[in-house]
C-alpha cells in the first residue's frame, strides 16, 4: 500500500532536538571551586556531578546540586511517596 512512507517521516521530529522545553526539570549543580553553576536534568544531575569531580577535581566531592533545590527535592520527593502511600 501506498500509505506505507509515511512512516519515515515521523524520524524527523526526534532528530537532534535538544530543547529546554521538553518538561523534563533542571537542578543547579553549584560547583564553588569552580565559581560555575549548572542546569543539569534530573536524570543526569548525579552523573554530572559524578563526571565533573572526576574530571576537574580528581574525584574529590567538590560540585554538588544547590542545597536549597536539594531540599526543595527531597521533599517534592517526599510528597510524592506520601501521595502514592495515601
Ligand atoms: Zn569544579
Amino acid at each position: 500500500m501506498a500509505r506505507d512512507s509515511e512512516g519515515d517521516r515521523r524520524d524527523e521530529t526526534d532528530g537532534d532536538r535538544r530543547d529546554e522545553t521538553d518538561g523534563e526539570p533542571r537542578a543547579p549543580v553549584v560547583c564553588e571551586a569552580c565559581g560555575t553553576t549548572n542546569r543539569v536534568p534530573l536524570s543526569a544531575v548525579a552523573e554530572a556531578i559524578d563526571r565533573h569531580n572526576e574530571r576537574v577535581h580528581g574525584g574529590e566531592a567538590v560540585a554538588e546540586v544547590d542545597p536549597a533545590v536539594r531540599d526543595a527535592l527531597a521533599d517534592l520527593v517526599a510528597r510524592d511517596i506520601g501521595l502514592l502511600d495515601e
